[in-house]
């Protein structure tokens, strides 16, 4: 192996594996791309149903926790992060979502203008090979190859029609003109196939000679020099050694470990540095600040057994679902089984969704310690655009201790508000005709919980996460933005971030694809190539 490079990238998740693999399109760059997982091996990472098995995984997991929440009782909750080739996006659950583009016209307002949707939208298209076919908003020839769910389930139907009767219109393409309303879902899905970044782009990436990855090295920091990067230290099962590169370190390890190993490089809050007895290399207070996610609870009801998918994925259902994905790809196997959702906006005055829902014909309930499906219907409804942020710190100067990560969920009463009238919403929905062949009890926050305080209480004790981190190395013009519009680290030269960590606010969806997107910006500039035409295509305003 080479033992100087062009480039050394930090992670192959769906940030990483994108740079990675443009990059390496330049066969006169020397591309080094370090992670700390091993290769994403075995079923319950490759068939779609069985992502509960591939959450369930510690093997390919970093392990860690946010919390304690200060606003959630105290609460500590399981923050599940890819520790493996293809990194978040190999243990995800598939789902495919662009965000709004008022998201990003929103980012363009914060002193970003080549963020605007019309300047995303070709990196969007660039990005996907979108089963229904290429036009204006969606592409036909990109690595990430995306379907659109089956949704055979009866109660997929139900959810649909109980929303139309509650005056919702249903999306034809959430991804393309407009997002607002129900959808059937798009999925990083084909051939029956989990399509994460690893199989998308580095699988073909890696034929390049000028392309190398190191899996299963843990990278410790980045090394710098007369306030330039010219390096990283790492280590493995044979000990610790140092990679050297002549251009630049671009960080892609997510959004707590950047700014993780920011910090253990000596480039952080100075004062918290120095606490830690790591030596200051340049005080830069906004590293792990400003970290936004998802938050998000249940609103379940019960069903008969027989009208919920529970009926099907018993222990004969499950042998059977594997056995038919095993020969053909296709059945139940090959679903995510998050088939159906909406973006819905809970209130009038806001401009464009403010509420995802994520609907599933069972309901999970915890027994026993374990998350166990349980016959019923659900709504996972998380809040798309938060206003409390959270911080990600050192805990030591230990490069193997996890990360303090505190998101403040609920911090701010407006998000209590939001959350609060979409569980109300959600229960719109259920009340509908539709649903009383099959509506139950409501398991969720169940029917005692009426008033603002009581929805209040279970909010606290039941919000979760989306698994979304962003922001904790956001991109902008100020001293409180880390990264410039380039993802590049505006105190070191030779230095950048180009993952979730960077996004300057949250957008209105999951963020896989939003992800591989800025990867391909960013990316495409890193290789020297002019910015693609913005798009001139439309967008579906609430006004219209
Ligand atoms: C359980 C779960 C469900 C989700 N569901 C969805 C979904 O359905 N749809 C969707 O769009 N999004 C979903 N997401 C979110 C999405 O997968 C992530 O936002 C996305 O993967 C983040 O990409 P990233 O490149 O920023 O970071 P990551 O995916 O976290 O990748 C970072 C990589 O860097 C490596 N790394 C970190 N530190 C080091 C180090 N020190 N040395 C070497 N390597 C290192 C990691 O091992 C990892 O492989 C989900 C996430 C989770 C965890």
């Amino acid at each position: 192996m080479d033992s100087t490079f062009d480039y050394i990238i930090v992670g192959a998740g769906p940030a990483g594996s994108v740079v990675a693999s443009r990059l390496a399109e330049d066969p006169t760059s020397r591309v080094l791309l370090v992670e700390a997982g091993k290769p994403a091996r075995g079923l319950s990472v490759t068939m779609p149903a069985a992502l509960s098995l591939a959450y369930q995984r510690r093997d390919i997991q970093w392990g860690y926790e946010s919390g304690p929440e200060p606003h959630l009782d105290g609460r500590t909750i399981d923050e599940k992060t890819g520790k493996v080739v293809g990194g978040s996006s190999a243990i995800n659950a598939m789902i495919f979502n662009r965000g709004n583009p008022m998201d990003y016209d929103g980012w363009a307002a914060l002193g970003l203008p080549g963020w605007s949707y019309a300047h995303c939208l070709p990196y969007f298209k660039q990005m996907e090979t979108f089963e229904e076919g290429a036009d204006d908003w969606r592409g036909g020839e990109g690595p990430m190859l995306i379907g659109r769910c089956r949704a055979e389930h009866k109660l997929f139907d139900v959810f649909l029609r109980s929303g139309e009767q509650a005056g919702i219109e249903v999306a034809a393409d959430h991804n393309g003109y407009r997002q607002e309303g129900l959808h059937i879902a798009q999925a990083f899905i084909h051939n029956g196939l989990r399509w994460n970044a690893a199989r998308g782009y580095l699988r073909p990436a890696l034929e390049r000679p000028n392309l190398q990855l190191l899996a299963s090295v843990f990278v410790e920091k980045v090394l710098v020099e007369d306030g330039r990067a010219v390096g990283v230290a790492v280590r493995d099962r044979t000990g610790r050694r140092v990679l050297r590169c002549e251009r630049e370190v671009i960080l892609c390890a997510g959004a707590f470990n950047s700014p993780k190993l920011l910090m253990l490089s000596g480039i952080g809050d100075a004062d918290q540095l120095r606490g830690h007895g790591i030596d200051v290399v340049a005080h830069v207070p906004a590293i792990g600040r400003n970290l936004e996610n998802h938050p998000g609870v249940d609103v379940q009801f019960a069903t008969r057994h027989e009208d919920s998918l529970t009926s099907q994925i018993g222990l004969v259902g499950r042998g059977l679902l594997g056995a038919r994905w095993l020969l053909t790809r296709k059945g139940l196997g090959a679903s995510n089984l998050f088939e159906a959702g909406a973006f819905l906006r809970t209130r009038d005055d806001v401009a464009f969704p403010n509420m995802q829902y994520e609907f599933l014909p069972l309901t999970r309930q915890l027994r026993g310690g374990k998350l166990v499906p349980v016959p019923g219907f659900q709504f996972w409804m998380d809040l798309s655009r938060p206003e409390s942020r959270g911080t990600v710190t050192l805990r030591s100067a230990d490069p193997a201790q996890a990360p303090a990560i505190v998101f403040n969920h609920l911090a701010d009463p407006r998000d209590i508000r939001d959350l609060i009238a979409g569980v109300r919403l959600a229960r719109e929905i259920a009340r509908q005709a539709p649903w009383n062949p099959y509506r139950g009890e409501e398991i969720s926050p169940g029917k005692d919980a009426v008033t603002d305080a009581d929805l209040t209480e279970y909010l606290k004790r039941r919000t979760g996460t989306s698994y979304h981190p962003l922001g904790t190395c956001r991109m902008g013009p100020g001293d409180d933005a880390v990264t410039d519009d380039q993802g590049r680290v505006k105190a070191i030269a030779g230095l950048r971030v180009v993952d979730a960590s960077i996004m300057p606010k949250n957008v209105t969806g999951n963020l896989n694809g939003p992800i591989l997107m800025l990867a391909e910006k960013v990316g495409d500039r890193i290789r020297g190539r002019q910015p693609l035409t913005p798009s001139k295509a439309d967008y579906y305003r609430a006004t219209d």
